[in-house]
């Protein structure tokens, strides 16, 4: 079966040129990260690449190393901003692993001795605790 090729009408894609609106914590020249608003946990939180590819099994290599410094930078701001225990990093590629949104991001999720991750694309969150959250993510990336 032939691969799948990017799609450039994918959410994020649109989110990444301004077309629909997200609560962002970080951006640089390569990176955006902002809040999953079906959120496994407080704070989860979504590392993108600005260049495009469906995902990790498309994705040019030089993307890698930089995407995962974000992701570092994000991982330690929301285990101190939610006060965590630890912090669950995901990435899936392609329907069979559960992948729902076919440009390449990672996934950051705080995470609570004893507690459980919500299910993946579960519930929406309210737009004022996606808000605030992002907020304190902010605080501590920016403080
Ligand atoms: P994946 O299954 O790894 O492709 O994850 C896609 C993630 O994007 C899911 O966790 C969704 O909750 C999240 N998501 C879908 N639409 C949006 C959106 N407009 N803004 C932020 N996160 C989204």
């Amino acid at each position: 079966m032939a691969e799948a090729s990017y799609d450039p009408s994918n959410i994020f894609a649109k989110i990444l040129r301004g077309e629909i609106p997200s609560h962002r914590v970080y951006e640089d020249d390569a990176m955006v990260a902002f809040m999953d608003v079906m959120p496994q946990g407080p704070g989860h939180t979504l590392v993108v690449p600005k260049a495009p590819s469906r995902n990790l099994l498309d994705a040019d290599p030089s993307t890698l190393g930089p995407l995962f410094t974000v992701v570092k930078q994000v991982a330690q701001a929301v285990k101190k901003a939610f006060g965590a225990d630890g912090v669950t990093v995901l990435q899936f590629n392609e329907p069979a692993s559960g992948q729902t949104v076919y440009h390449l991001h990672v996934h950051v999720i705080p995470r609570f001795e004893g507690i459980a991750l919500k299910p993946h694309t579960g519930q929406m969150e309210k737009p004022e605790v996606l808000a605030e959250n992002a907020s304190k993510i902010r605080a501590v990336l920016n403080g």
